[in-house]
């Protein structure tokens, strides 16, 4: 008994770091609402990159038309043919198919990856019997992407998991163009760059006027809302021919040469917002989360394939969140606290721990056998003591997870309500990822900590029905009927 209690307090010890105080809690927003200030700012002084993402307007209902959703962002391609008609909400078809991604795609030429992008596009087009068509087009694709225009715009690093080469400061809307070309057998009109969040926002606030941001659980974890025209100084940085508004001082030598062309659009007095993207998965890149990555955290971010940075996505999203959990276990085995010490070759395999199994295994309806049995699937011999262990590193680390994206998301509407200069906001976050959806506890806790760090907000967590391709689809045909 004297054994169990000693092995119990170390693995509480280990665990520790993970189970974030009030206090850290509110440390985390307030460095989430500094970075969403310093990214307005100017390029890159902020892990939070804040992306300008060229939309004005959620949708208003007077979407109609026919609108091809080509959807790149995690492990799969989609593309997705939307119909709407006029009189809102309900009245859209979606037809679409999925194709995966291999990773030799992934991680091969730009141009390969554009040019399989191009294949399946054709072969969707055949399939609808629509190749003929030159089909306005919304490019949902969820990396970062600095753009100039709705419909321009190049990379700025890969994430997820991706390193397809030279990509990265190029215009992707030109790569998929070129490719398209290449391929000789259909054209589009490719009207849109969009985000995943961006898209998730859109096709929520299809449904709920209210709804003015977009968050993302999966692969990755990034958010986008909608920003005041006046604090993105950046933009007006770019825009150099926009008005100066009144009381904003001269400033000299900080104008950014980019090769802007200088769109006017966004001198239109009517524009009030634009939806920005925020990239908060960047958050820490700059040592501001230093004090609250464990050590498993930075085995976590050695190994991956962009060390150093997303080091708040690495904490929060579902390409991580199983192989932290991995490291505590190694870690626990390595101590002898579990698996009676047995490091095996499984164990020490990365990416074995999928995130799925997190899921799996915190499930409630699930007994400890069950929960046996999973490890045993994954070549891990447990005994009831060690199923209980595994089960509360998991829970440990998704809680941690879904606190501090509330965090986050506590930072961001509490910056909306003082924008509109408002005691109290009502407001809908759209969602999606199967974080999200479908870990057992994830969205609930996710919940709870964004009402308790932002309790002059009512915030509604509503998940998106048909993904981000339909709102891509929505952008596109807002694009193309205010021409
Ligand atoms: P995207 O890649 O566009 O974010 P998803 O939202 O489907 O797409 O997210 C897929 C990711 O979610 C996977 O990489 C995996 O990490 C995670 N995931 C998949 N299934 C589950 C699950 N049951 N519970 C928790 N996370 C999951």
């Amino acid at each position: 008994a004297q054994r169990l209690a000693s092995q119990r307090r170390k693995v509480d010890e280990t665990l520790a770091p993970f189970r974030l105080s009030q206090e850290q809690l509110q440390l985390v927003k307030a460095r989430m609402r500094a970075g969403l200030k310093a990214g307005l700012k100017s390029k890159m002084t902020s892990g939070v990159k804040m992306l300008p993402s060229f939309v004005y307007h959620t949708p208003d209902g007077t979407e109609h038309g026919e609108y091809l959703a080509l959807d790149l962002g995690g492990t799969n391609f989609r593309a997705l043919l939307v119909r709407f008609k006029k009189g809102l909400q309900q009245n859209s078809r979606l037809y679409h198919k999925i194709y995966t991604i291999p990773l030799e795609i992934m991680q091969g030429t730009g141009e390969e990856l554009f040019d399989h992008i191009a294949q399946c596009v054709s072969e969707f087009l055949d399939y609808m019997g629509m190749k003929k068509a030159r089909l306005p087009a919304g490019f949902t694709f969820s990396f970062p992407c600095e753009q100039t225009a709705l419909d321009t715009g190049t990379l700025v690093t890969w994430t997820k998991g991706y390193k397809a080469t030279d990509c990265e400061g190029h215009d992707v809307v030109n790569m998929l163009r070129e490719a398209i070309k290449r391929h000789n057998e259909f054209d589009l009109d490719i009207v849109a760059l969009v985000n995943d969040t961006v898209g998730t926002m859109m096709s929520c606030a299809y449904e709920d006027p209210q709804c003015e941001i977009g968050l993302i659980a999966g692969t990755g974890s990034n958010v986008c809302y909608m920003e005041e025209m006046k604090n993105i100084e950046k933009i007006e940085q770019k825009e150099g021919e926009m008005e100066k508004k009144e009381g904003t001082p001269e400033r000299e030598g900080d104008m950014q040469d980019d090769g802007t062309k200088g769109e006017k659009k966004v001198g239109d007095a009517k524009i009030q917002k634009m939806c920005i993207n925020t990239e908060w998965g960047g958050l820490g890149d700059d040592g501001s989360l230093d004090d609250i990555i464990t050590p498993y955290d930075i085995e976590v971010d050695q190994n991956s394939i962009n060390t150093g940075k997303q080091r708040f996505e690495k904490m929060t999203s579902g390409m991580y969140l199983g192989e932290i959990v991995r490291q505590v276990l190694l870690d626990l085995t390595r101590r002898r606290l579990l698996f009676k010490g047995h490091v095996t070759e499984t164990l020490k395999t990365p990416g074995i721990f999928k995130t799925e199994y997190v899921s799996k295994i915190e499930s409630d309806r699930l007994a400890l056998q069950q929960v046996r049995t999973i490890l045993q699937q994954l070549g891990l011999k447990s005994t009831c003591n060690d199923s209980i262990i595994v089960k509360e590193v998991c829970g440990a680390v998704s809680r941690r997870a879904a606190q501090m994206v509330g965090a986050g998301m506590a930072a961001l509407v509490d910056k909306m309500r003082e924008n509109r200069g408002l005691d109290h906001l009502d407001i809908t976050v759209g969602v999606d990822g199967a974080l999200y959806k479908l870990h057992p506890h994830f969205s609930i806790v996710l919940q709870e900590t964004a009402r308790d760090l932002a309790p002059q907000c009512n915030v509604t967590f509503l998940p998106s029905e048909e993904g981000s391709g339909k709102g891509a689809a929505l952008i596109t045909a807002v694009a193309r009927q205010k021409q």
